[in-house]
């Protein structure tokens, strides 16, 4: 279903939404195009000058309240979020909580859109900088965090007085479907949220990046996308914000505990089945630490159990589709085949009631090297590839060899090689002896071709505000 100008709007076709442990059909979703798109404009245009009117803490009760709902009903969307995805349902939780993070941060960071005065260099003048919502917002989604990267745009655009139109990933709008009605039901005006499904994205996405009234983007996904959206929206000179690919270095120093290192890895890498932006995907180890770290990554490894997300002791669900495992297996094969050593896993996991889904098995590659696909293609699945290094004065130049810039981590105990290195890092995210580094209060988002903007924090805020200079003759 669509959801347009407040009301559910059925389409003549629907499209299947499956469960990617089973292939089972768990739902059938309308199929909207460039129609629903431009109903979706005419009904955010319609709302925003009237939404943008309201209170600062008028919008944040609306968004109080839909954190209320989500909070009530975290249970069900997670249990959903697990049979949409994949991911396992502790994961699930996680997310749903760090969503719902969004909705009370940008609940309060609402009532904080401050403005500023400038002293000027003539007697008789003032200056006034104001904050203005930008107008309407055209978002899009990806899959593999279907509910928190809808409230890490609806919330900032929201608190901004903006009004929105969304599209969710075609994987998972079931997810999707579940917040549009928490938003309903948060008492949201007709008009300020709108999403429009389809299996055809390019058919909305043109509607909206034409359409003048749509003043940004706020885009989630791949490079890819990222850079043809980005392309044309500059044709309307819109304001862009976009969270892109990654392709994360691990670095472990020689000075590092690689014990627990190698158990931060496990948790970081494995989680989401490797589908995450913020994935490492080039760890770095000394080679005098490396057979401790090898030897720990590898044990935990062998205890990581794949299955249906909702199955107890669960920790790998499935990749969200067939290309996804082929594309795994094809940097998996071509790393082997230029002299990696498979330590565990390498494979696709069948038989035990798996061969339905899409699962690759957890995976850890030693003897990795700079000329091996998956030391520049982001996997996106669960592998995680190990390249040792003998000196720390070449480890910044191969860190940042790449177009990525999202995430990096780095496990030293030295505050002088922790300093540098985070300062010589160039990514949008560091992690240091740290494998979390995200929060709804904190900026995330990248530098190069990971990204243009941060989500989170107050700065999240700023990406749906225009600035406005009044001077003054008085
Ligand atoms: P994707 O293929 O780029 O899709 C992302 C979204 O864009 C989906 O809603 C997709 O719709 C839509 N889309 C695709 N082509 C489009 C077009 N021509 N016009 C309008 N919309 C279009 O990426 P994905 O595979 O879903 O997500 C994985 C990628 O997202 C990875 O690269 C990951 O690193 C990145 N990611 C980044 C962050 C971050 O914060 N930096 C967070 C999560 C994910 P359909 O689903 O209908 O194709």
């Amino acid at each position: 279903m669509q959801y347009i100008n407040g009301v559910w709007i059925e389409s003549e076709t629907m499209f299947e939404v499956t469960d990617p442990a089973t292939g089972k059909v768990i739902g059938q979703v309308a199929d909207g195009g460039a129609n629903e798109a431009r109903l979706a404009v005419d009904a955010a245009d319609a709302a925003f000058p009237a939404f943008a009117s309201l209170t600062a803490y008028q919008r944040s009760a609306m968004l109080y309240k839909a954190w209320e709902l989500m909070t009530a009903r975290s249970e069900d969307l997670a249990q959903l979020m697990t049979s949409e995805q994949g991911k396992p349902l502790k994961a699930a939780r996680n997310e749903v909580k760090y969503a719902a993070d969004f909705l009370l941060w940008y609940a309060e960071e609402a009532k904080r859109v401050y403005g500023e005065t400038i002293p000027s260099g003539r007697a008789d003048q003032r200056f006034l900088v104001m904050r203005e919502p930008i107008g309407v917002c055209a978002a899009i989604t990806p899959w593999n965090y279907p509910i928190s990267m809808i409230t890490r745009k609806v919330g900032p655009a929201l608190a901004a007085g903006c009004t929105i139109v969304l599209k969710p990933a075609d994987q998972t709008p079931l997810c999707a479907k579940a917040m549009f009605e928490i938003f309903d039901e948060a008492g949201i005006p007709p008009g300020v949220v709108n999403m429009v499904n389809t299996s055809n994205p390019g058919s909305v996405g043109e509607i909206w990046l034409a359409d003048d009234r749509v003043r940004k983007l706020t885009f989630t996904g791949s490079t890819r996308v990222g850079k043809m959206l980005g392309g044309a929206a500059s044709s309307g000179v819109k304001r862009v914000s976009m969270e892109l690919g990654g392709h994360a270095p691990f670095i472990v120093f020689a000075d590092a505990d690689p014990a627990h290192a190698a158990k931060g890895l496990s948790l970081l890498k494995f989680l989401n089945t490797g589908q995450a932006c913020i994935s490492p995907n080039r760890i770095y180890v000394h080679r005098s630490i490396a057979d401790v770290f090898l030897a720990t990554l590898t044990e935990r490894v062998n205890k990581m159990k794949a299955g249906h997300g909702s199955e107890a002791g669960v920790s790998i669900g499935p990749l969200v589709d067939e290309p996804s495992v082929a594309k795994v297996e094809r940097q998996v094969n071509d790393a082997v085949a230029k002299g990696a050593r498979v330590l565990t896993g390498g494979e696709r996991l069948q038989g035990d009631g798996l061969d339905a889904g899409h699962f690759f098995a957890p995976t850890v590659l030693a003897d990795v090297t700079s000329d091996m696909l998956i030391h520049s293609e982001e996997t996106f699945g669960p592998v995680a590839p190990v390249i040792l290094f003998d000196d720390d004065d070449d480890i910044l130049a191969l860190a940042n060899d790449t177009t990525y810039g999202l995430a990096a981590y780095l496990y030293t105990k030295d505050i002088s090689t922790a300093w540098r290195t985070a300062e010589g890092l160039r990514f949008g995210i560091i992690g240091i002896n740290d494998i979390n580094p995200t929060s709804a209060a904190a900026p995330f988002g990248g530098v190069k071709e990971s990204g243009i903007g941060r989500e989170g924090g107050h700065v999240g805020l700023d990406e749906y505000l225009d600035t406005k200079l009044v001077g003054w003759s008085v």
